[in-house]
C-alpha cells in the first residue's frame, strides 16, 4: 500500500503483540499452576484443577488449583507465623522488600502485561500503559509509608492477618490496591483472585519470591467463591478486604458481622458523566470513550449513566454515535484496538440480557455497524436513550460496554439524577465553567469526582464508594487505615457467638418500656411544698419534647435509689430525630456547608457553657455514678477539654491535596458521613458523650444521640449547654431510653448514614448485621472498654478518620 493510499483509507495496520513469552512461561509450569503458600507452590493431593480461559480466543491457557479448607487453613497457619516478624521488622527493611517487588514488577512489565490480557480479554494498550504501570507504582508508593510508618503513624499497629478477595476486571491492580498498603504496614495476606482471571496473581506470586519477600507474607490462593467464604469466615483472619459485587459485599458483611474483623467493600457502582452545554465536546466525546469503553465497560466507576444538558443532546448524542462506528473491536494483543473481549461468556450473556431489558423498557438501542469478531465473547460497544430515570437499565449496574443516556435542564436537576441511585462510587463532570463544574463535584456523592477527565487513579489519592458503592478507601493515606489500628486496642474477640439460626430473629426482641416509678416509694404526705417536676425530654430539632410513647425511665444511683427519671423514647422519637437532623443538612446553610470557623466557635461556645455549670455537672455524675468529686470534676474538665480539641479540629481535618501523578490538581476533601446515629457507653457517661458527638459535628455531620442507658442525665442536662451555645436546630438530637431498641431502629433507618456504637459484644453484632441492608458505616465497640479520659484512647484521629468520607476531586489543568 503506498503512503497516499494509507492518508486515504487511514486504515490501520497490524500491530500484534506476541504472546510468545507468556505462552513459554505457561509450558515451563506444565500449564498447571498450584497455590502459593509460605514461598513454595503447593499442589494438595488429590486436588481438582479447573481450566483457566482466554476470552478471546475460547482457548485453554492452563489450568489451576482449586483450594479447599486445608488449604486456606494452611495459607492463613503460614500467614500468622509470618507476621510475628514481619509485623516486627523495621519500616525500613520493608520498605526495601517493597522497592524491591516494584522493580521485579518493572523489570518483568511486558510479560505480566501481555499475559493480563490474554487472561482477561483487556486491549495490550490498557494493561501495558495503565495496568502494570499503576501496579508498580502502588509499590513504590507504599515502600514509602512503610518507610515512614514508625514516625508518622506511630500511635498504630498492623491488624494481622489479612484475608483479600479480589474481582476478576483489574486482576494485577486490584491485588496492588490491596497487597500493597497491607504489607507496607505490617501485615500479612491471604489473596484469592476471581475464578476467571488468576494467572497473572501466580505470575506475581513468582516476582515477590524472587524478591525474596519472607514466606508467608503474602500467599494466594486460587479458589471459587466457596474458598472466598472460607478466608471470610476463618477465625484467624483479622480483617477482610473485598473488592466485587455489591450483592457479595452485603454477603460478606453479614458473614463477619459481630466477629470483630475489620472490613473493608470496595463495590459497584453506576456512576455519572454530567456533561453540561459549555463543554468542549469533542473532549468530553472522548472522555465518554474513555469512561464506557475502556475494559469493556467492566469497570466498577465506569462512567455508564450519561446525563447531557438538553440543549447539546441532540448533537452530542450526534456526534457520540458517529465516534461509536470508529471504535475498533478485536484481539486483545492487538495495539490499535480499542476494545477486546468480555472475560466469559456467562458476563456476556448477562450484558446481552441489559440491553434487550433496556429495549423492553422502551430504550433506543443503538449498536454502529462495526466489525466484531465471531470467535471470543466480544461485544458491540452499545448506548441506550430515551430511558426513564427510574428504569432498570438506569439504576442498575450493567458491567459491560453499555451507555445509558438521559438529559437535564439545570445544574441542580443534573445533581439529583446523578444523585438518584444507591451508589456512589464515581463521577464525571464536563464544564469550562470551573465554578459550576466544582459545585457539581462538591454536590454529587460520590468517592471519586473527575472534572473535565475520567478513570484516573493513583496510588496517592484514596478510592472508594460512597453508600452501596461500599466503605473504606484504597490508595492515599485515606487507605492506610484499613490496615491499621490504634496502637492501644487489643483484637477484638467478641464474647458473643451468634446461635445458628439467630441472624433471622428480630435483633434485641421486643422492646418492654422500663419500670418508672420510684422504687419504694410509699407515697406518704410531707408538709413541704412538693418539688417543681423537672423530667427531662428528648431533644429534637432544638426542642424539648415529649416522647412519643408517654412512658419514662426511672434512673437510679448506685445504691438503688431514684436520681430522675427520663423520657423512654421509641421508633417515632428516632424518626422524628433522624428527620430533624436531616433538616439541619438541607438549611441554608446546612450544618456541613458552615465554614470550619463557625463550627469551631460554636464548639468553643459549648466548652464555656460546660465549664460554667461544671459544678452542677459534676454534681449530677456523683449522683449517677456513685463516683467522688475528685473524679467527677475530672470528668467534667476532660470534656471541656474534648470540646476545645475539636473545636480545634474543626477548622483543620479538611482534606488535602493529593500528590498524584496528574499535572493538575487532585484534592482529598474530608466531607461528612451525614446523619450519624450515636448510641453512648455507660461508662464515662458525660465524657463518652463528648467524646462521640464533638468530633461528629466537628466535622459536619448531623447526630441523633442515644445518651447512656444507666446515666442518661448528663446528657439529658447538656441540652440546655447546646441550647445557650448557637448550635442550630436538629444537629444534636438527644433521644433516652432502652439504648439496644432505639439502636435497631436507627441502624434499619434507610436516612441514617452511618452508625457508632460503642456497647457489648451482642449489639456490635447486631448493628454489623443489619448496616447490610443499605451499606451504613459502621463503628464498634464489641465491649473493649475503654479509658475515656486518656487522650490515645477517647480522642484523636480515629474519631476524626470516622466522622468522615474522603472525595477526591480532580481537576487537570493546561491551557
Ligand atoms: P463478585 O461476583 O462479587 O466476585 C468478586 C470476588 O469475590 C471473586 O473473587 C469471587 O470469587 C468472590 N466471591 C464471590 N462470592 C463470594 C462469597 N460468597 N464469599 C467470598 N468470596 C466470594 O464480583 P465480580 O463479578 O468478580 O466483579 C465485578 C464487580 O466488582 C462489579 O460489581 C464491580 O463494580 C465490582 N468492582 C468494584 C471495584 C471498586 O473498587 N469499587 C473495583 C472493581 C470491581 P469467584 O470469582 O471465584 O466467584
Amino acid at each position: 500500500m503506498s503512503v497516499k493510499e494509507v492518508f486515504e483509507t487511514m486504515d490501520y495496520g497490524p500491530a500484534p503483540e506476541s504472546p510468545a513469552a507468556v505462552e513459554a512461561w505457561l509450558e515451563e509450569h506444565n500449564r498447571r499452576f498450584g497455590l502459593f503458600i509460605g514461598n513454595q507452590w503447593l499442589t494438595p493431593k488429590d486436588c481438582e484443577y479447573y481450566p483457566s480461559i482466554n476470552p478471546a480466543t475460547g482457548e485453554k491457557l492452563a489450568e489451576t488449583v482449586q483450594a479447599g479448607q486445608a488449604e486456606v487453613d494452611a495459607a492463613v497457619a503460614s500467614a500468622r507465623q509470618a507476621f510475628k516478624t514481619w509485623s516486627k521488622t523495621p519500616g525500613h527493611v520493608r520498605a526495601r522488600y517493597l522497592y524491591a517487588i516494584a522493580r521485579n514488577i518493572q523489570k518483568h512489565h511486558r510479560l505480566l502485561a501481555v499475559l493480563e490480557s490474554m487472561d482477561n480479554g483487556k486491549p495490550i494498550r490498557e494493561s501495558r500503559d495503565i495496568d502494570v504501570p499503576l501496579l508498580a507504582r502502588h509499590f513504590y508508593y507504599h515502600a514509602g509509608w512503610a518507610q515512614l510508618m514508625e514516625h508518622e503513624l506511630r500511635d498504630w499497629q498492623p491488624v494481622g492477618v489479612i484475608g483479600q478477595i479480589i474481582p476478576w476486571n483489574f486482576p494485577l491492580l486490584m491485588l496492588a490496591w490491596k497487597i500493597a498498603p497491607a504489607i507496607a504496614l505490617g501485615n500479612t495476606v491471604v489473596l484469592k483472585p476471581a475464578s476467571y482471571t488468576r494467572l497473572s496473581a501466580l505470575l506475581f506470586a513468582e516476582i515477590v519470591a524472587e524478591a525474596g519477600l519472607p514466606p508467608g507474607v503474602i500467599n494466594i490462593l486460587t479458589g471459587s467463591s466457596k474458598a472466598g467464604s472460607m478466608i471470610v469466615t476463618h477465625p484467624d483472619v483479622d480483617k477482610i478486604a473485598f473488592t466485587g459485587s455489591t450483592e457479595v459485599g452485603r454477603i460478606l458483611r453479614r458473614q463477619t458481622a459481630g466477629s470483630g474483623k475489620k472490613l473493608s467493600l470496595e463495590l459497584g457502582g453506576k456512576s455519572p458523566f454530567i456533561i453540561f452545554e459549555d463543554a468542549d465536546l469533542d473532549g468530553a466525546i472522548e472522555g465518554v470513550v474513555d469512561a464506557i469503553w475502556f475494559n469493556q465497560g467492566q469497570v466498577c466507576c465506569a462512567g455508564s449513566r450519561l446525563l447531557v444538558q438538553e440543549s447539546i443532546a441532540e448533537e452530542f448524542l450526534r456526534r457520540l454515535k458517529v465516534r461509536m462506528g470508529h471504535l475498533r473491536v478485536g484481539d486483545p494483543l492487538d495495539k490499535s484496538i480499542d476494545m477486546g473481549a468480555l472475560v466469559d461468556k456467562t458476563q456476556w450473556d448477562t450484558v446481552d440480557s441489559w440491553v434487550r431489558t433496556g429495549a423492553s423498557e422502551g430504550g433506543a438501542v443503538f449498536q454502529p455497524q462495526i466489525e466484531i469478531p465471531d470467535k471470543g465473547f466480544f461485544y458491540c460497544p452499545t448506548l441506550i436513550t430515551d430511558l426513564h430515570p427510574a428504569a432498570e437499565t438506569v439504576q442498575e449496574e450493567i458491567f459491560g460496554p453499555v451507555l445509558v443516556s438521559l438529559t437535564f435542564r439545570t445544574p441542580a436537576e443534573a445533581v439529583e439524577l446523578a444523585n438518584n441511585t444507591r451508589y456512589g462510587l464515581a463521577a464525571s463532570v464536563w464544564s469550562e465553567n470551573i465554578s459550576l463544574a466544582l459545585d457539581v463535584a462538591s454536590r454529587v456523592k460520590a468517592g471519586s469526582v473527575w472534572v473535565n477527565c475520567t478513570n484516573l487513579f493513583d496510588a496517592a489519592s484514596g478510592f472508594g464508594g460512597y453508600r452501596e458503592s461500599g466503605f473504606g478507601r484504597e490508595g492515599g493515606r485515606e487507605g492506610l487505615f484499613e490496615y491499621m489500628r490504634p496502637a492501644w486496642q487489643p483484637r477484638p474477640r467478641p464474647d458473643f457467638t451468634p446461635e445458628h439460626g439467630e441472624r433471622d430473629e428480630r435483633p434485641w426482641g421486643e422492646h418492654i418500656p422500663a419500670r418508672p416509678l420510684t422504687p419504694g416509694a410509699d407515697g406518704r404526705r410531707t408538709d413541704d411544698l412538693p418539688e417543681v417536676d423537672r423530667t427531662p425530654k428528648m431533644y429534637i430539632e432544638g426542642k424539648q419534647v415529649r416522647p412519643d410513647g408517654h412512658y419514662t425511665r426511672a434512673v437510679l444511683g448506685p445504691k438503688g435509689e431514684l436520681v430522675g427519671q427520663v423520657g423512654d423514647g421509641n421508633r417515632k422519637d428516632i424518626r422524628d430525630a433522624v428527620e430533624a437532623a436531616h433538616a439541619a443538612h438541607l438549611a441554608k446553610p446546612g450544618w456541613a456547608m458552615r465554614h470550619g470557623h463557625n463550627r469551631s466557635q460554636i464548639l468553643y461556645f459549648i466548652a464555656e457553657n460546660l465549664g460554667a455549670r461544671g459544678e452542677e455537672f459534676g454534681d449530677r455524675l456523683r449522683a449517677m455514678t456513685g463516683c467522688s468529686q475528685k473524679a467527677a470534676q475530672r470528668e467534667v474538665q476532660a470534656s471541656v477539654e474534648r470540646l476545645f480539641t475539636y473545636a480545634a479540629w474543626a477548622d483543620k481535618y479538611g482534606g488535602s491535596v493529593q500528590e498524584t501523578t496528574l499535572r493538575g490538581i487532585t484534592v482529598g476533601v474530608h466531607e461528612p458521613v451525614g446523619v450519624l446515629g450515636i448510641a453512648c457507653p455507660d461508662e464515662f457517661p458525660l465524657l463518652a458523650f463528648v467524646s462521640l458527638m464533638a468530633p461528629a459535628i466537628a466535622r459536619g455531620n448531623t447526630v441523633v444521640m442515644i445518651p447512656s442507658e444507666r446515666h442518661p442525665l448528663s446528657a439529658t442536662d447538656f441540652y440546655q449547654v447546646l441550647d445557650t451555645s448557637d448550635v442550630p436546630p436538629g444537629v444534636v438530637n438527644i433521644v433516652t431510653g432502652d439504648r439496644d431498641h432505639l439502636t435497631k431502629t436507627l441502624v434499619q433507618h434507610e436516612d441514617v448514614d452511618g452508625i457508632w456504637y460503642l456497647g457489648d459484644s451482642r449489639g456490635s453484632y447486631y448493628v454489623e448485621y443489619e448496616s447490610a441492608a443499605n451499606m451504613k458505616r459502621t463503628w464498634v465497640g464489641y465491649g473493649i472498654p475503654r479509658d475515656w479520659l486518656d487522650p490515645a484512647q477517647g480522642e484523636g484521629h480515629e474519631f476524626l478518620h470516622e466522622a468522615v468520607q474522603v472525595k477526591n476531586i480532580w481537576v487537570p489543568t493546561g491551557a
